[in-house]
């Protein structure tokens, strides 16, 4: 008879006592972390050590452990861990009184109650090096009185995951990947930035836009209007200057396009009639098919609806 609880297997021995050992699902896989992952080499180097202490602490008698250990050796094996740093983690655990491990750490429970102030970064190949910088120059720190008190004695770091293949490849349409901090909060509306080509025909609104655009910002949807009242909705990808000044030289060489046909026919072909504005954001990422197309020239002009009442 056997129990299989968690990954503890509990069973009875051919003397009738009671027996713990290692179990795993028949469905599990080898999902030890790689020895070559992009993590700091202090973490990959305790995986070992922390999986053989906790066969140990999970193997009733010294028999099961071998056993067990060998097992996990080859699936280490597998994840390209070494010869050399298996064998001292497993010694480790081999030596060590499984009854001192079945006791809980309370060390480390002390620990975090410390209030510690913790430096955060996303992980990074230079990791060891900023590490190395904190460290040697943590004596400036201690010697401020107030500061002395809060940041212990050695810098405690923590790292965040960085940006992984994943996040670059896959793009969500309908989450923004970018949160705006403090640093980027600014005022909303379509502005000029001020040096370009583009800025003399941008026309500044600022009432109804829910971003902060300019002729720099890729990724917009726009309004053309002419002054005499003629309106083009357009959007593109690209920077709103780039194209700004595409629909100016459509105008300038008589290209058959809808805004420049209007002021050709219409205004003399006068460059002075295009004012354009930004009313939405688009993401640059964004795959946009007709239907969209469609949908947000539909909302834009709801936009200059509501602006025009206000
Ligand atoms: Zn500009
Ligand atoms: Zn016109």
């Amino acid at each position: 008879m056997q129990l299989n609880f968690l990954d503890i297997r509990i069973y009875r021995d051919f003397n009738n006592d009671v027996q713990t050992t290692v179990f795993r699902k028949d469905t599990a896989t080898n999902n030890l972390l790689h020895a070559k992952s992009q993590h700091s080499s202090t973490l990959i180097r305790g995986i070992p050590t922390g999986q053989y202490l906790r066969v140990k602490r999970i193997c009733s008698t010294q028999t099961e452990f071998k056993k067990e250990a060998d097992k996990l050796y080859q699936r280490f094996k597998q994840r390209g861990y070494s010869h050399n740093s298996l064998k001292t983690a497993y010694k480790r655990a081999l030596e060590a009184d499984r009854n001192q491990l079945l006791i809980p750490n309370k060390s480390k429970e002390t620990n975090k109650s410390n209030k510690i102030i913790r430096f955060i970064g996303n992980y990074c190949s230079e990791q060891k090096e900023i590490r190395q910088i904190l460290t040697n120059h943590w004596q400036i720190l201690e010697q401020d009185n107030d500061l002395t008190s809060v940041i212990g004695t050695k810098p405690t770091i923590t790292f965040r995951r960085s940006r992984n293949l994943h996040d670059q490849l896959v793009h969500s349409h309908l989450s923004k990947n970018v949160k705006p901090t403090w640093l980027e909060n600014r005022t909303k509306g379509c502005y000029k930035c001020g040096s370009c080509l583009a800025c003399p025909f941008i026309e500044r609104a600022l009432i109804y836009q829910e971003h902060f655009m300019n002729c720099k910002t890729s990724g917009v949807i726009y309004v053309m209007t002419c002054k005499c009242g003629k309106r083009y909705v357009g959007k593109t990808k690209r920077e709103f200057r780039r194209r700004i000044l595409e629909h100016v030289g459509d105008v300038k060489h008589r290209r058959n396009t809808s805004v420049a046909r209007h002021i050709n026919e219409f205004h003399n072909g006068s460059l002075e009639m295009l004012k354009f504005t930004a009313v939405d954001r688009i993401e640059p990422t964004m795959r946009i098919g007709d239907r969209q197309k469609t949908v947000a020239a539909r909302s834009a002009m709801d936009l200059l609806a509501k602006y025009e009442s206000s």
